[in-house]
């Protein structure tokens, strides 16, 4: 890896993002830290500056597609183009109803794939392809739908599209506005929620990858970075966040023509 390859990391201004953003910067690659708070990424970006690592700042708000289209338009003039794009901004919800519920799933979801299709054509597929990195989580792996006609509507990787997942999203939040989300058999928190529906997005996506032409490959998977001492988590975590972000840097930085479309843990893949 070399200065030349372009990592963009979002939410990187704390926590396991900001910890992924210093991995892949020490590996010796250029990394665009975003945030959506210009002070803390300045912030976060000098204190990795200072350390002689090549961190970039620049403004993301993964809510607001107009944010990232001006980040597109800007990677584009710089850089000409983006190698590796790790989505890690996320939310959950402490607070139940409708209006959290849409927040996380709007950030988790909508945002990542927002971020995800407006980076898309910067993406270049070099000779070992380029990555995509959804940082996801165990609370999205299809075991936590205990109700199996929700898990029909999105477990099965054949006949799987976005347009399928985006009804899934849809009908969770209209369960929780009609108050029937758990006897819904919806998880918990609609954080949950939006990890599934991340991971099923990620496998449709991997497959329509699947058909490009060799040399044009764009690799995409999602990986939990296990349970961390961070503000998402009001330090609970059992990992630091600096532990955290191990397996989502490893992934990204896979050997060339390496795995697509899998949920990794630890190293390790492991079932949706
Ligand atoms: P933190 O709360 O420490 O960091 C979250 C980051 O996301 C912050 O930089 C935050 O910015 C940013 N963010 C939130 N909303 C937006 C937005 N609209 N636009 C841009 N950035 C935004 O959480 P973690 O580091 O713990 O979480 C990082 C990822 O890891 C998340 O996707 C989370 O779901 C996942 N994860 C975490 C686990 C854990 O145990 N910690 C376990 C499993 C998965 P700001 O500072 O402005 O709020």
């Amino acid at each position: 890896w070399t200065e030349s390859t372009i990592a963009l990391v979002t939410g990187g201004n704390k926590g396991i993002g900001f910890e992924i953003v210093k991995k892949l910067a020490q590996q010796g690659l250029t990394v665009i830290l975003t945030a959506r708070n210009d002070e803390k990424g300045l912030d976060a970006a000098a204190k990795l500056k200072s350390q002689g690592l090549n961190v970039v700042f620049h403004r993301l708000d993964v809510l607001s597609s107009t944010s990232i289209s001006q980040l597109a338009d800007w990677l584009k003039h710089q850089f000409d183009g983006l190698d590796i794009l790790i989505n890690n901004a996320g939310i959950i919800d402490y607070e139940p109803g409708l209006a959290s519920a849409q927040k996380v799933l709007d950030t988790n979801y909508k945002g990542v794939k927002d971020v995800t299709r407006q980076m898309l054509p910067l993406l270049r597929p070099s000779d070992g392809g380029a990555r995509v990195v959804n940082v996801s989580s165990r609370l999205g792996q299809l075991l936590k739908l205990k109700d199996s006609a929700l898990c029909g509507d999105i477990g099965k990787l054949e006949g799987l599209t976005e347009e399928k997942v985006d009804r899934f999203v849809e009908k969770y939040l209209q369960d929780v506005k009609d108050g029937r989300a758990v006897e819904s058999g919806w998880p918990y928190r609609s954080y949950s929620v939006s990890k599934i529906a991340l991971n099923a997005y990620t496998r449709v996506l991997s497959e329509s990858m699947k058909n490009r032409a060799d040399g044009q490959h764009i690799y995409i998977n999602c990986v939990t970075p296990g349970h961390c001492k961070t503000d998402l988590t009001r330090n609970s975590g059992i990992y630091t966040a600096e532990e955290g972000a191990e397996t989502p840097v490893w992934v990204a930085l896979l050997p060339p023509h390496g795995p697509t479309g899998q949920f990794f843990a630890e190293k390790h893949v492991e079932d949706f």
